[in-house]
């Protein structure tokens, strides 16, 4: 493709870097970021270089999955109303596979603690004495918004921000969400909302937001499936309800939604992409 360049996957020749080991018997807990393959860490493509055996969840995207050089790669996907592979068990297979020797990446898309259970897989890991390394990686609320050409903060417009789930255990929204704290602050990003989308912005309108702000849907953000719906408070449920609910989405309310229109239109955002692998995708927990 034109303007594009092979990115080098030796990183050691490539970029001159000493990568610490990836040693058997031990598991790296990575975040793959929200999509684009170059938002993956140096650390995270040397993971899917080297490891033995790679348990991902759904939401790494596809070109990222096609860089994994082993064929030994395990779907634990959880995604809304979709098949799931019980928390307790991946902490298991994570467990008895780094015991088997084997070097094991934990991939999870966007960052492994943010909304990502990896701060339960850490303890479970440290708990049963395997040696493990966290890689963080982009959240969605990082690279989904300036993809979608939104900065979280603005010197005189924002200064402060707040991730939010959602999505509670049983798939509501969470009971204790504070809205008189999140209408305080200025920009909300709401990560697994877009079932909740009326209910949250009934919530900040009630506490306060006006019904007009503008909020905005950025789903499959920094994939070349990426989509941004603008809406208003007042319209959030309305719109939420026409959008695809098996995108993952983001839903972002704040001052600085004024600005992506002066920079969405000149900012360059095409994703790298890949060749696929040779491998066909392995399904549930070894
Ligand atoms: N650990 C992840 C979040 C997992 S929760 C991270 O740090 O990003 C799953 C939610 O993340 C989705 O419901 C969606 O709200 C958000 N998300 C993840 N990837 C996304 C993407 N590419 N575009 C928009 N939202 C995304």
């Amino acid at each position: 493709m034109p303007g594009f360049h092979v990115v080098p996957t030796n990183l050691a020749t490539a970029a001159r870097l000493h990568v610490p080991e990836f040693s058997p018997g031990s598991v790296w807990l990575a975040g793959a970021g929200p999509g684009d393959p170059g938002l993956l860490t140096l650390y995270a493509l040397h993971a899917l270089n080297t490891a033995d055996v790679v348990l991902h969840d759904a939401l790494v995207s596809p070109d990222i999955l096609a860089l994994i050089a082993t064929p030994r790669r395990h779907s634990v996907g959880k995604r809304a109303g979709g098949a799931r592979t019980h928390q307790l068990r991946i902490n298991q297979s994570l467990v008895s596979l780094a015991r088997a020797g084997h070097r094991v990446l934990r991939l999870k898309g966007g960052d492994p603690l943010i909304f990502g259970r990896g701060g339960e897989e850490a303890l479970a890991l440290a708990a049963a004495g395997v040696p493990f390394r966290i890689v963080p990686g982009i959240s969605a609320g990082i690279g989904g918004t300036a993809g979608a050409g939104i900065p979280l903060t603005h010197r005189t417009l924002a200064r402060s921000v707040v991730f939010a789930t959602g999505h509670d255990a049983q798939g509501g929204l969470p009971d204790d969400l504070d809205f008189a704290s999140l209408a305080r602050t200025d920009v909300v990003v709401f990560y697994m909302a877009l079932r909740q989308a009326d209910l949250i912005a009934t919530r900040l309108i009630a506490a306060g937001r006006a019904p007009d702000e503008a909020i905005a849907f950025v789903s499959d953000a920094t994939t070349p499936r990426q989509r941004v719906i603008e809406a208003t408070l007042a319209t959030a449920g309305a719109v939420a309800a026409r959008l695809d609910p098996h995108a993952p989405t983001l839903i972002v309310a704040g001052p600085v939604l004024a600005l992506r229109a002066m920079i969405a239109p000149l900012q360059q955002a095409t994703p790298m992409t890949l060749e696929p692998a040779p491998y066909a995708v392995a399904g549930g927990v070894p």
